[in-house]
C-alpha cells in the first residue's frame, strides 16, 4: 500500500479536472480526496502500489481536452486511512489567482449530443459542460459559482441540477450547465429603420438567420465574448456593404467554418495550425488562401492569407451547419471603436449596420475579442492574446515581492496583474484613443482588480509622456499612494520574452517595432539592448532619420520613403527616376517634396530608428506609391508580396558611433533603388531587402556578443510578426551559435509590453 499527495499544475481548474480525477481514481480502487488550490489542483491517493502508478502515469494521457498539465510533484506520505474517494470544497483563501479559466470552445462530448435527435439537449444553443463553455466572459466575480456569473438568473431544471450534483457526471459542478427547459434562449430580432422587433424564438431563430444571411443580409450576433457582424463570405454586394456600414477599408476580415472539411476547401492547413485552430482556445488563425477558396474578394483583399477559425459555441456550429457556407465575423463595432458586448449597446449602436440581430439572454459580463494566432517558424504564436487564452495565468520564474499592477502601451493595450509567481495578461483592449477605449479599458480593469482581489502596492508604465496608458498609471497611483515605475518601450518588450520563456540572466534584445519613446527622446524601434529585468543598455541601434509629419506617416508611408530617399541619395540634383516620386509631385505638387525636406521643417520632427518605420518606407517604394495604409498594412503587404525564394542580400554598414553600433539601410536603398529603376521585379527586390536587413541585424547581434560575452538573443516586437524576417533572423543567428529566445504565448507587438513592464517595476523595486 502506498499514500502519496501529487500537485499538479497547469491549466487544470474550470476544466473538468476534479470530476476527472475522481473517476479515475474510483476506477483505480484508490482512496483519498482531490481539492483545488492556489498551487493547483492537490490529489491525496491511498491504495495498492500499481493502481497509485497506473494514476499517476494515465494523468497526463487521458486529462480533459482542455487542461495542460505543467508539472506533476509527487510526495510520499505516511500511510493514512480513507472511506472512499472524494472531491474536497475548496479553500477560499489564496486561490483566487488561479482560478478563473478562459472560455472554451465546444467540446466533442458537447457536439455529439448537439447533433443526436434523442438527446435532450439536442440543437441546444447554450449547452456546455466542465470540459467546455463561457467561463471569464460570464464570471461576475469569485468564487466561481453559478450565483457569481450572468447564469445566476437561470435556475436549474431537475436533470440539469442533478447533473450538476453527481460527482461521476460531465457536467458536475458545471456552473453554466444548462438544457432548453431552464436555460438561456435565442431571439432573433429585425430592424425596421432602427427599431428592434423580436420576430421567433429558439431553433427558428436560426432558420431565420440562416435564411437572410442566404440573401446577403448583415446579421449581428451575440456570441461568447462580444457581437459580431456576420454575413455571406462569398458574396461580394454583402461583404462590401458591411465594409461600408462599418467604415472600415481594406483591412482583412475573419471567417468562420462551420467544421475542418469546410475550411480544407478554402484554406491550405498545416499540422500546427490545425492543432491551434481546434484547440480549446480556438482562436482566428492565419492561414494561406488554397486556390479553391471562394471567399469574396473584399473579405481579405490583396492578400494571399485568410484569417480563419472554427464554429467554437454551439450556436455558431448550429448556424454555421444551417448556412452551408462559411461566414464572416468581423466584431461589432465601428471601425477602430471597442467591441460591444452589451445586448442594449450592441443593438443600439448597431442599428444603422445590421439589418437584423440574433441575440440571447445570457448576458456577457465581460468583453473578449477573438484571438489570433499564426505559426511561424514551425511554432504557434499568439498574435492577439483574449478569448480562449485570457485570463490564463502566465508562470513567472520570479517571486514577486509585491503586487504590481502595469498598464501596456497605446497601441494593442493590455494591461497585467503580477504577484507571487503568477501575471494575468488581461484582453486585447485595443488601440488607447478616444473615450471610448479608455472608458472599456477601466471596466476591464475594475473587472480584474475584483475578480483577483488584489491589493495593487506599486504600478508600472511606458515611458512616453503622452501616452494615455501613461496618464492613467500616473493618477492610479497618485489616487492610491503607490510607487510608479517608468518603464523604456524596447526593455519592456526584452523583459516581456525574458518572462515569458522563464529566463532572468541579462540577454541581447533585438526589438524591432513601429515606435517606442527612447530615453533620449527620440522614436526607437530598431533596437540592440543588453539587458536583464534590472537594467539595460543600448548596444545598437538603427540609423535615425526624421519623421516626417509625426504621427501622421503611420498612414502615409511615402512619407518614410522619402526620408529614406533624402539619407540616401541627392534628390535635388539628381533624383531618381521611380514611380513613388512622380506619384508624389503629381498628387501634391512640384514643391511638395523639397517643401517636407527643407531643413528647418526636417529639424521639427523628431527623429526614429524604428525598423518598421523602414519597412513602411520600402513597402511604399515597391507597392504602395502615396496610398494610405491601415495600421500595420504596409508591413503585411510587404511580406505577402516578398518572393518566397531566397536572393542575394543587399549590404547594411555598420558603425560605431559614440558607444554604439549604428546599422545603416543607405548602401541597401541606394541597390534598392537602382534595380527599381532597372525594372527588376518587386517580389525579388523586396526579399533581397528582407535578406539585407536579417543579415545587417545578425552582424549586429554578433559585433555586439564579442563584447558583452553573451550568446543568447531574445527577439521582441511587433516586426517579427514578419514571418519571413522571424525565420530568417532566427536561422542565421542559429548557424553564428546563438541561442534565440522568442514569444509564443505573449504577442510579440505591444499586446506583450505590460508583462514586461511588471517584470522590470518588481525587479527595480526591489532593488531600492
Ligand atoms: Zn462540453
Ligand atoms: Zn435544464
Ligand atoms: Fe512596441
Amino acid at each position: 500500500m502506498r499514500h502519496v499527495e501529487l500537485t499538479i499544475r497547469g491549466t487544470v481548474q474550470g476544466v473538468g479536472f476534479r470530476p476527472f480525477v475522481y473517476r479515475l481514481a474510483r476506477e483505480l480502487m484508490l482512496r483519498g480526496w482531490v481539492r483545488n488550490s492556489g498551487r493547483g489542483v492537490i490529489v491525496r491517493l491511498f491504495g495498492a502500489e500499481d493502481s497509485v502508478e497506473r494514476f499517476v502515469r494515465a494523468v497526463p494521457q487521458e486529462k480533459p481536452e482542455a487542461a495542460r498539465i505543467d508539472e506533476i510533484a509527487l510526495s510520499e506520505l505516511p500511510h493514512e486511512h480513507y472511506d472512499e474517494f472524494t472531491i474536497l470544497h475548496s479553500s477560499e483563501s489564496a486561490e483566487t489567482f488561479t482560478q478563473v479559466s478562459p472560455d472554451l470552445a465546444m467540446c466533442r462530448d458537447c457536439a455529439r449530443e448537439l447533433h443526436e435527435i434523442s438527446d435532450r439537449r439536442f440543437a441546444y444553443p447554450f449547452t456546455n459542460c466542465t470540459q467546455c463553455g463561457p467561463r471569464f466572459s460570464i464570471i461576475k466575480d469569485v468564487p466561481y459559482d453559478r450565483p457569481m456569473t450572468t447564469m445566476s438568473e437561470f435556475a436549474m431544471c431537475a436533470e440539469c441540477a442533478a447533473e450538476y450534483d453527481s460527482p461521476v457526471d460531465r457536467r458536475f459542478h458545471a456552473q453554466p450547465v444548462a438544457c432548453s427547459k431552464c436555460g438561456p434562449t435565442l431571439e432573433w430580432l429585425t430592424n425596421s429603420g432602427g427599431e428592434w422587433s423580436a420576430q421567433c424564438h429558439r431553433i427558428e431563430a436560426i432558420h431565420a438567420a440562416a435564411r437572410e444571411l442566404k440573401q446577403g443580409k448583415i446579421v449581428l450576433i451575440q456570441g461568447i465574448g462580444g457581437f459580431h457582424l456576420a454575413c455571406d463570405a462569398r458574396n461580394e454586394a454583402a461583404v462590401c456593404e458591411l465594409r461600408r456600414r462599418k467604415g472600415r477599408d481594406r483591412k482583412p476580415f475573419a471567417v468562420m467554418f462551420a467544421d475542418r472539411r469546410q475550411l480544407r476547401s478554402w484554406c491550405s492547413v498545416g499540422l500546427r495550425e490545425l492543432e491551434a485552430i481546434g484547440s480549446p482556445a480556438a482562436p482566428i488563425v492565419l492561414l494561406k488562401k488554397s486556390p479553391a477558396c471562394e471567399a469574396a474578394h473584399s473579405v481579405a483583399p490583396e492578400t494571399p492569407t485568410l484569417g480563419a477559425m472554427l464554429s467554437y459555441s454551439p450556436l455558431h456550429s448550429l448556424l454555421l451547419e444551417e448556412c452551408g457556407f462559411p461566414l464572416v465575423m468581423t466584431s461589432a463595432n465601428r471601425s477602430e471603436e471597442p467591441i460591444q458586448y452589451r445586448r442594449e449597446d450592441a443593438l443600439d449602436a448597431m442599428k444603422e449596420i445590421a439589418d437584423f440581430a440574433l441575440v440571447h439572454d445570457r448576458e456577457i459580463e465581460m468583453f473578449a475579442d477573438d484571438s489570433i494566432v499564426r505559426v511561424i517558424g514551425k511554432q504557434s504564436r499568439i498574435i492577439r492574446r483574449s478569448r480562449g487564452f485570457v485570463p490564463t495565468a502566465i508562470s513567472l520564474r520570479e517571486q514577486f515581492a509585491k503586487s504590481i499592477l502595469s498598464f501596456g502601451a497605446d497601441l494593442k493595450n493590455t494591461f497585467c496583474i503580477a504577484k507571487e509567481q503568477s501575471a494575468i495578461l488581461s484582453q486585447h483592449l485595443g488601440d488607447m484613443e478616444g473615450e471610448r477605449a479608455i472608458a472599456q479599458q477601466q471596466r476591464a480593469l475594475a473587472h480584474f482588480l475584483k475578480l483577483y482581489h488584489v491589493k495593487v502596492e506599486a504600478v508600472a508604465c511606458d515611458l512616453h509622456p503622452d501616452y494615455s496608458s501613461t496618464r492613467l498609471a500616473e493618477e492610479f497611483a497618485e489616487s492610491h499612494a503607490i510607487p510608479l515605475v517608468h518603464v523604456q518601450h524596447h526593455h519592456a518588450h526584452l523583459a516581456a520574452c525574458l518572462a515569458e520563456t522563464q529566463r532572468d540572466e541579462a540577454v541581447l534584445g533585438l526589438c524591432l517595432d513601429g515606435t517606442g519613446y527612447g530615453t533620449d527622446g527620440t522614436i526607437w524601434g530598431g533596437e540592440l539592448l543588453y539587458g536583464d529585468f534590472r537594467s539595460f543598455r543600448r548596444l545598437g541601434h538603427l540609423q535615425s532619420v526624421p519623421l516626417l509629419g509625426n504621427d501622421r506617416v503611420a498612414r502615409e508611408p511615402w512619407r518614410m520613403a522619402l526620408a529614406w530617399l533624402d539619407k540616401s541619395l541627392d534628390l535635388r540634383s539628381n533624383a531618381p527616376r521611380i514611380p513613388l516620386l512622380a506619384m508624389i509631385r503629381k498628387e501634391f505638387g512640384e514643391g511638395a517634396i523639397s517643401a517636407l525636406l527643407t531643413a528647418r521643417l526636417k529639424a521639427n520632427y523628431p527623429l526614429t530608428s524604428a525598423a518598421g518605420r523602414l519597412f513602411d518606407a520600402v513597402a511604399a517604394l515597391l507597392f504602395f506609391g502615396t496610398r494610405r495604409q491601415f495600421e500595420g498594412e504596409a508591413a503585411m503587404h510587404l511580406e505577402h508580396q516578398t518572393s518566397p525564394y531566397m536572393q542575394p542580400a543587399y549590404d547594411m554598414s555598420l558603425e560605431k558611433e559614440d558607444d554604439a553600433w549604428v546599422l545603416s539601410p543607405v548602401p541597401m536603398i541606394r541597390e534598392l533603388v537602382r534595380e527599381l529603376e532597372d525594372g527588376v521585379s518587386k517580389p525579388v527586390i523586396a526579399r533581397r531587402f528582407l535578406e539585407g536587413f536579417a543579415e545587417g541585424l545578425v552582424n549586429l547581434c554578433s559585433r555586439a556578443a564579442g563584447e558583452m560575452g553573451s550568446q543568447t538573443v531574445a527577439l521582441s516586437g511587433g516586426c517579427f510578426q514578419n514571418a519571413i524576417l522571424h525565420e530568417r533572423v532566427t536561422a542565421l543567428l542559429t548557424e553564428r551559435g546563438f541561442e534565440v529566445l522568442a514569444h509564443q504565448i505573449v504577442p510579440s507587438n505591444d499586446g506583450g509590453i505590460a508583462l514586461g513592464q511588471a517584470c522590470i517595476a518588481n525587479a527595480q523595486l526591489r532593488g531600492r
